[in-house]
């Protein structure tokens, strides 16, 4: 493979047999697809926790600082789902900057980092979560994390921000069965319409968990690009892979003789995440159900001053 474009995922499409896309369409031939240089942040928080999805405000400022004085220019959503489909060229220095679980920290730190730098980013947000704290997840250390309310949202969309389903809930997709998986994004999306007044184009799965089903269900209820995280890209819109920065992440998270390295610690980081899951599937095993909802849970409840 040509590494012309070092920082991208490329996909060398066989020509005598076409790979298909969730959707069972056969892919376009021609050039060989390549994805940017896609980046996945969780938590820009000040407060420290044990989980492993936190970073400094000013980490993350110095790495957004390094890929600006490296020349490196931001892509709109739109930008990377026509390079995900074949459509658009990758230029050597694109970075595509996503942000998974809409968390409130994002508001203070790190969207004005983008903002001040010129950069673009998107935003995946957990559209029943929005405004309260971060009771679908586990509590490392004991501490809770607020999310971005929706008038946040509205705040930032268009200063540089785009915001996009990261389902209702935040469940691991693939234990659902069809109808729930379904429901999840129609909520999701749902949600985004009452809230800002349009549709979101682009789902992000939690825990970058999803199979070729999950895939086809997001197409079929309106979303044409669909995000996973660590991981070899297939060459499908509805799976385009980005890499999560984590706080051993270098300090330009996947450029450099350690890249290779980095991915593969990613990818063994983000299969670790299933003890999230598992740990959330005992707790509820042992919740009654009605006390899983949100806004019924003490812990779900609005978070003070949104
Ligand atoms: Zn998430």
């Amino acid at each position: 493979m040509p590494r012309a474009i070092l920082a991208g995922t490329a996909l060398e499409l066989p020509s005598a047999v076409p790979a298909l896309t969730s959707s069972g369409a056969p892919l376009a031939a021609g050039r060989p697809r390549v994805l940017p240089h896609i980046l996945c942040y969780h938590k820009i928080e000040r407060r420290l926790e044990l989980g492993v999805t936190r970073l400094s405000p000013r980490r993350f400022a110095r790495q957004l600082e390094r890929f600006a004085a490296d020349g490196w220019t931001s892509l709109t959503l739109d930008e990377v789902a026509a390079s995900a489909r074949g459509e658009r060229a990758v230029g050597p220095k694109e970075l595509a900057i996503t942000f998974d679980d809409a968390y409130r920290g994002l508001r203070d730190y790190a969207f004005p980092a983008v903002e001040a730098l010129g950069f673009t980013g998107t935003c995946f947000v957990i559209t029943e979560f929005a405004g309260r704290l971060n009771a679908w997840d586990v509590a490392y250390g004991g501490r809770r994390f607020a999310h971005l309310a929706w008038r946040d949202i509205r705040r930032w969309e268009g200063r540089g921000i785009e915001f996009a389903s990261h389902t209702a809930t935040h469940p691991r997709l693939t234990w659902l069965n069809d109808a729930a998986v379904r429901h999840e994004m129609v909520r999701s999306r749902s949600a985004m319409v009452a809230a800002l007044g349009r549709a979101p184009r682009a789902i992000s799965y939690p825990f970058g968990a999803f199979g070729d089903r999950e895939a086809a269900i997001a197409r079929n209820e309106g979303y044409d690009v669909g995000f996973a995280l660590a991981g070899k890209w297939n060459g499908d819109p509805m799976a385009v892979t980005r890499l999560p920065v984590y706080p051993w992440s270098l300090p330009m998270p996947g450029i450099g003789r350690l890249a290779a390295v980095e991915r593969a610690g990613a990818l063994g980081a983000n299969r670790c995440a299933i003890g999230t899951s598992l740990w959330k599937r005992w707790r509820e095993g042992r919740t009654p159900r009605h006390e899983r909802q949100p806004g019924v849970t003490g812990l779900a409840e609005p978070v003070a001053g949104d």
